[in-house]
């Protein structure tokens, strides 16, 4: 099943009156229980990559489905619909509400899909849970480590059960590690059938990915299999 299928993209910003090509004709597939790493100098286009993916911003032409959905004549009420339902968002710097307790920033992505209270905690519970983070439930960012966060934005991600998991430099403010542990989540994740798609600028958090798609100048310019791949475990 093609969860991501994209063609002949392009992204033009204008500033005043330059225009700036950020995609310039992308194309590409990703299958559901892929892990793809997209790589690239920066001003390659990564982020506007990330943020078409993920219904953040609207390409300027080509096309875009989502899970079947077209994306690129959508209004904004709609890429939110779609964005709350089919995506989960991991950032660098955790993005965690800083006075709220691991437990609710879990449950913020179903408030907005409108589950009940009730349900809303059991399933931040059983995400918080499945990330090792079950005695943390009551802790503010905080009170937790870097990893420890990254765990609960990584649970944030995946309480929806999003359609794709979508880490922007998931392990940029980690060390070592720490970075192996995470990427190791992300490994079991997709192992169980989670399509997972990364930003890094790092090779070797790239080779935790089953495939890496590199950009340059808003043109992918290779995309292979990862042959060695690193496995976490
Ligand atoms: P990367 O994430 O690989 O660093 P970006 O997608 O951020 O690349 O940028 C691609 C190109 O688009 C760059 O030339 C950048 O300057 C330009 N760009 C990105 N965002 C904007 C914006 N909001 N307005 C104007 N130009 C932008
Ligand atoms: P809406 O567009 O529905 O008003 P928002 O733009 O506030 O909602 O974002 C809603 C969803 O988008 C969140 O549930 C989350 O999955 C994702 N999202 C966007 N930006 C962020 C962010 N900075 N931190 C966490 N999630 C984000």
């Amino acid at each position: 099943k093609t969860v991501i299928r994209i063609e002949n993209l392009k992204k033009v910003y204008q500033i005043g009156n330059q225009e700036i090509q950020a995609l310039r004709e992308v194309s590409m597939e990703i299958k559901e229980g892929d892990f793809v790493a997209i790589m690239g100098p920066s001003g390659s286009g990564k982020s506007t990559m990330m943020n078409i993916i993920g219904c953040l911003d609207h390409p300027t032409s080509g096309k875009y489905y989502l899970d079947g959905y077209p994306i690129l004549n959508a209004h904004d009420d709609e890429l939110s619909f779609i964005r709350n339902r089919k995506i989960g968002f991991v950032f660098q710097n955790y993005n965690l509400l800083p006075r709220t307790s691991a437990v609710e920033n879990v449950e913020l992505p179903l408030l907005y899909a409108g589950i009940s209270a009730k349900d809303r905690r059991r399933r931040a519970v059983t995400a918080l849970k499945s990330m090792g983070m079950g005695d943390r439930l009551l802790n503010k960012p905080n009170e937790l480590s870097g990893g420890q966060q990254q765990r609960v934005a990584i649970a944030r991600a995946i309480v929806n059960d999003p359609v794709i998991l979508l880490a922007d430099e998931p392990t940029g403010a980690l060390d070592t590690q720490t970075s192996a542990e995470i990427m190791g989540i992300f490994q079991e994740l997709n192992d169980k059938g989670k399509t997972v798609i990364l930003v890094t600028h790092e090779q070797e958090i790239a080779e935790y990915a089953k495939r890496i798609i590199r950009f340059r100048d808003g043109q992918v310019i290779s995309n292979e299999i990862v042959l060695n791949r690193r496995m976490a475990k």
